[in-house]
């Protein structure tokens, strides 16, 4: 049997030059958690071109998001960039991470830190029922360079606040924070300066980061992730994983090279 399940593309949306998001059908037996990352790509040569990414899309949607980087001369994406309503993808039957609520102790508010396409896991985080019982303030933070980056802004402030079923929790619960580094914004700075100098915490009115009442996800570059590993780490926050839960849990947005 094969490891892959075939998805047609439903449609397609580009934020920038760099960055752009897709939905497709969904297979019934593809079955994720929200937060999850699978392998999706494209024929090439009659072979699979696969590379990892998150489900941007809760799963108890029938379609399948993705958000995708397009890299200049990357094998997949300088391909995939180019796909249309109605072309196929391939998509691995087995997803798989760590930025999942199971893996994280019980606590007070969740905060999600992602910069670029680290945003992609969080956003169908941010829509699952079960993310806000667990619980009371669910704080998505998104990092990018410049303004136009800031994918699903508009979704996040206008239209999931009155989402039909999460609009009470969303209204009551999430909060979004966008910060962006090169260009003039209303909240500018990278992630780990904001938390350095407790300008993130005092902005959205919440008391200082403590592992007694805040746990972590965090979903970015490498450098980005070593540096807020390290900073949480020294507040006392343990890392968790798919077998043990913790006060954080980190995922790469993308593999350096
Ligand atoms: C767990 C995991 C989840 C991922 N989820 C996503 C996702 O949801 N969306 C997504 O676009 N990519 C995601 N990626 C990256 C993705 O797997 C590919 O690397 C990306 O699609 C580029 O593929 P490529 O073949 O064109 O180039 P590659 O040869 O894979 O990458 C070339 C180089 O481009 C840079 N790069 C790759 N991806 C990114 C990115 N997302 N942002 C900034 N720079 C990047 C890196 O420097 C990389 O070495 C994820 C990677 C991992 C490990």
């Amino acid at each position: 049997m094969s490891a892959f399940l075939e998805a047609k593309v439903l449609s397609v949306h580009h934020w920038t030059d760099r960055l752009f998001s897709f939905t497709t059908t969904r297979d019934p037996a593809l079955r994720f958690s929200n937060g999850h990352f699978t392998m999706i790509g494209l024929m090439v040569d009659g072979k699979p071109l696969l590379r990892a990414y998150s489900i941007v899309s809760p799963n108890y949607e029938e379609h399948l998001e993705f958000l995708s980087i397009k890299v200049e001369d990357g094998p997949l994406t300088s391909r995939l960039k180019n796909i249309q309503v109605g072309d196929s993808i391939i998509v691995g039957k087995k997803p798989t991470g760590t930025l999942l609520i199971d893996y994280l102790l019980p606590g007070k508010n969740l905060y999600l830190l992602s910069t670029g396409t680290g945003v992609a896991p969080f956003l169908s985080v941010i829509r699952d029922p079960d993310t806000y019982e667990k619980f009371e303030k669910v704080i998505l933070v998104h990092g990018v360079r410049e303004v136009k980056e800031l994918a699903y802004q508009d979704y996040l402030t206008k239209e999931l606040p009155k989402h039909e079923f999460l609009g009470d929790m969303i209204s009551q619960q999430f909060l979004y924070y966008p910060t962006v580094t090169r260009e003039n914004y209303h909240q500018m700075g990278r992630i780990t300066d904001l938390i350095e100098n407790h300008e993130l915490t005092k902005n959205l009115g919440l008391p200082e980061f403590d592992p007694k009442n805040d746990r972590v996800m965090i979903c970015g570059s490498n450098a980005m992730i070593k540096d807020l590993k390290h900073l949480f780490e020294a507040r006392g926050f343990k890392e968790g994983n798919t077998t043990i839960p913790g006060d954080f849990v980190i995922e790469k947005a993308f593999a350096d090279q």
